[in-house]
């Protein structure tokens, strides 16, 4: 029976932990351990009818010693990190020190500086050939779905892909005049970081927010979408052969947007510390604690997300365009698993992919991006799992 240890328990986690359970062929035994362990209590509760069997654990996932005691406790055949990208390194130094395969959604970032690269765990290539197991870096939808589609569109409809425009549109609305649907943290260091794109083999630079389209989405409608730098550029520049360009847009409502720059302006998303009364305090982890915990959106947050990427290539010498996109609804992830669907579209894929590795469907030894397997058995379980993908052969192309 296979077991998987699972590290964190917030809006991601807690999704992937719901789809384990309901795949109990597959994921036989789990164990859930995060910091604060209440939580990992509360979710095993919930779970109470499941098959899957369910153990809980605190950890702190930035402890080696720690991972690596629990690790050899519960023997694990694969190690799911849905903690935060802070805890990359030290998951992976314990899976290798344990010999664990290991999989995460998210790049490695160290704290006091946003980055968004793979450098630091690409790093890890030759020591998890050398120990005969794998990691499956940034499995969620993007990174992760947006990988498998670009391996899909390789494999069956290009000789050549040429351009790629990712485009992420949440057309949700919960309500608030100021919420992050994901970690806050997380997503306020990746929206105000300077912009960039993939062009002839290296970076184009951009100022945060500079390059700005309108995108008519399938099921959501007319929304404004703004260039960012992400961390699947690399990776797919590195592994799509004669790619020209590579660009990742996000949709932002006008509220969001007004009340980040407000908040960057008064220097509320800052990661440099500062000295308030005697105490060290990060300006954007204040904020965070100030602001909605993501995981507790789902109930109120109404409309759709539609993800997805547009390729421009050649197929037997003549030039094609294809479209390949999920549109998933807020409510409906909200009646199922009670989350919103940004975590719910991060946390299916990192299901699906642990079972890849899991069912042997992904084999090697090494650290490796999703783009770089076989994208049939995923894409399949992408519309059993309750992602469906739709397939657009004329989309309408971003200038
Ligand atoms: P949350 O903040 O909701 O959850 C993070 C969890 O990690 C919490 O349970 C937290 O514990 C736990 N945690 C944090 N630090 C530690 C530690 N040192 N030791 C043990 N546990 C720890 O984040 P999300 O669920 O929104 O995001 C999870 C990951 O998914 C992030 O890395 C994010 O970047 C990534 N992501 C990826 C996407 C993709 O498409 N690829 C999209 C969205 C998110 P506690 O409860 O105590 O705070």
């Amino acid at each position: 029976m296979n077991k998987a240890l699972i590290i964190g328990c917030g809006g991601v986690a807690s999704v992937a932990i719901q789809k384990c359970c309901q795949n109990s062929d597959v994921f036989g035994e789990i164990m859930i351990a995060s910091r604060t362990k209440s939580k990992c209590d509360a979710l095993k509760d919930k779970l109470k009818g499941a098959k899957t069997i369910i153990h809980t654990a605190q950890v702190d996932a930035d402890d080696t010693e720690q991972l690596i005691e629990l690790i050899n406790s519960f023997k694990p055949d694969i190690v799911i990190n849905l903690a935060l990208p802070y805890q990359d390194l030290t998951i992976m130094d314990a899976c290798l020190a344990t010999k664990t395969h290991y999989l995460d959604t998210a790049n490695y970032e160290p704290r006091d500086v946003a980055k968004f690269e793979y450098s630091w765990q690409w790093a890890y290539r030759d020591k998890f050939r050398e120990a005969g197991i794998m990691a499956v870096l940034g499995c969620g939808f993007d990174p992760g779905v947006t990988g498998v589609f670009a391996a899909y569109a390789q494999k069956h409809y290009f000789d050549t892909i040429e351009y790629l425009d990712i485009l992420d549109c949440n057309g949700g609305d919960h309500g608030y005049p100021f919420a992050t649907n994901f970690n806050p943290e997380i997503n306020i260091r990746e929206v105000t970081a300077p912009g960039s794109y993939w062009q002839d083999g290296k970076w184009v630079h951009t100022k945060p927010m500079e390059i700005k389209r309108e995108y008519d989405f399938a099921q959501v409608g007319k929304k404004d979408m703004y260039l960012l730098h992400h961390e699947e550029l690399e990776s797919l520049g590195e592994n799509l052969n004669g790619i020209k360009r590579i660009r990742f847009f996000m949709t932002f409502g006008q509220s969001y947007l007004t009340h980040l720059k407000c908040l960057e302006n008064v220097g509320m998303t800052s990661i440099t510390p500062i000295n308030y009364n005697g105490m060290e305090i990060i300006p954007l982890e204040f904020l965070k604690a100030l602001l909605p915990d993501p995981a507790t959106l789902g109930a109120r947050t109404v409309g759709k997300t539609n993800i997805g990427c547009i390729f421009s290539g050649y197929k037997n010498g003549e030039p094609r365009n294809y479209y390949v996109y999920n549109v998933c609804d807020h409510q409906e992830c909200y009646k199922e698993l009670g989350s919103q669907a940004i975590s719910y579209t991060t946390g299916v894929p990192a299901m699906i992919g642990a079972m890849m590795v899991l069912t042997g469907k992904w084999k090697g030894e090494g650290v490796f991006n999703v783009e770089e397997f076989d994208p049939d058995p995923f894409m399949d379980a992408l519309n059993e799992w309750g992602l469906p993908w739709v397939e657009d052969f004329a989309p309408t192309l971003v200038e």
